[in-house]
């Protein structure tokens, strides 16, 4: 097997269970084989120190394990065992959610999501793409998957639009979709990810429980996860709000697939950087992508998401409670709490009420807090004689 020889410092992020080695952890990062090699990393005395697959980018190496393994029997093993692992973590009544999550299933840069009888492989790494025909027979050895697809679209590996069916019959596009009872429209080739935001989902069904009798605002909607699921705990009026028109087109028949009446609730597509809501709302829900755009420095994303929060915070009514999240991990949980607590503190008094990262379908490995991305919080505006 190939050997690559790491930096000095490298091997103590390894011990804790770090799943990337970047280029420059690599003594001779020149000497890279093709993508989707196994590799055998040792320290500068030759000892093994872990053992991965050659990838190309900033991230040289994504390791598997400490000691070379059976790629075959690996794959097979870890995706089995990950989606054995899944029933125990989802509520009733669900079947669209994360199978693989990468690193926290000590598979990093590979995805493979649920949906109904679809599973999606996304690849994070091109080191994965010579290993498809293994991933694609241990998914369709499950009773619970009929089609395999692969999605496209990440950078660096597939940058394409679209999916390829990788086993099984053609899927329906869209597809519908239980989460907790609640149905939804999911499209595997074409929508957002992989088709639906699938780590909101504990976030939806909880928010939900605030919101019977209540006007609720959902913004950066997309396809009214929240929306719907707020209808159906009874909230009087649900606005939800995305620029993307198809996705809200999605939203109105979630609408119906779930007996609900869209005409009883609006639906706006609209930049929400420009727009003015009509009142304060009671409950409000606000779902960004990314404020962070990639750049070094957490300052202009917290400037942004502490921007975010005085001008959401002001379309809250006293009383009422504002639900909000950042899916980056470039802007830690301290930073986002800091960013939230001088942004809103300008609109009056305010408590947190509830916290949560990524739910169970979303593990993150110990050694790799990059994984920790979703954040989100609950905070109550305070009546002003409080
Ligand atoms: N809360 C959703 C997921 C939101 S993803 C769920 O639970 O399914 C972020 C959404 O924000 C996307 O649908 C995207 O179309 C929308 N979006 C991004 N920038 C926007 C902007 N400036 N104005 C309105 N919508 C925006």
């Amino acid at each position: 097997m190939i050997q690559l020889r790491v930096t000095s410092d490298t091997p103590r992020g390894l011990r804790h269970g770090h799943p990337w080695v970047y280029t420059d952890g690599l003594v001779e990062p020149t000497a890279l084989p093709e993508p989707g090699t196994p590799v055998q990393l040792v320290d500068d005395k030759d000892r093994p120190v872990a053992f991965g697959l050659a990838d190309k980018g900033p991230i040289a190496v994504r390791v598997l394990d400490r000691h070379p393994d059976d790629l075959w029997d690996l794959i097979h093993r870890r995706i089995h065992q990950a989606a054995d692992a899944r029933p125990s973590v989802l509520p009733d009544n669900t079947d669209a959610y994360r199978v693989v999550n990468g690193a926290g299933d000590a598979l990093p840069g590979l995805v493979v999501d649920r949906y109904g009888d679809t599973s999606v492989v996304r690849l994070y790494g091109a080191c994965w793409e010579p290993h498809l025909n293994t991933i694609t027979h241990a998914l369709a050895e499950r009773d619970e998957v009929h089609t395999v697809l692969r999605r496209f679209g990440v950078r660096n590996v597939d940058g394409r639009a679209g999916a390829e069916r990788l086993s099984g019959p053609p899927a329906d596009e869209p597809l519908v979709v239980s989460e907790a009872g609640a149905k939804f429209l999911a499209r595997p080739t074409t929508g957002q990810k992989t088709g639906l935001f699938l780590d909101q989902r504990d976030n939806r069904i909880q928010i939900a429980r605030w919101c019977a009798g209540k006007n609720v605002a959902n913004l950066f909607g997309y396809t009214g996860g929240f929306s719907v699921h707020a209808a159906l705990a009874g909230a009087k009026r649900v606005i939800t709000v995305d620029q993307s028109a198809p996705a809200l087109a999605d939203a109105e028949e979630n609408f119906r697939l779930n007996d609900l009446d869209p005409a009883a609730h609006a639906f706006i597509a609209t930049d929400i950087f420009k727009w003015e809501i009509p009142e304060t709302q009671a409950v409000l829900i606000v779902d960004p992508p990314s404020l962070s755009r990639g750049q070094r420095s957490d300052q202009p994303a917290k400037k942004a998401y502490r921007d975010l929060a005085t001008r959401t915070g002001a379309m809250v009514a006293p009383g009422g409670l504002l639900a909000t999240a950042s899916c980056t991990a470039r802007v830690s949980w301290e930073r986002w709490e800091e960013a939230i607590r001088d942004g809103i503190s300008k609109t009056g008094r305010w408590s947190w009420v509830w916290r949560t990262a990524q739910p169970g379908d979303h593990p993150v490995a110990l050694g790799h807090p990059e994984g920790h991305y979703l954040k989100f919080a609950v905070l109550r505006r305070h009546q002003p004689r409080f």
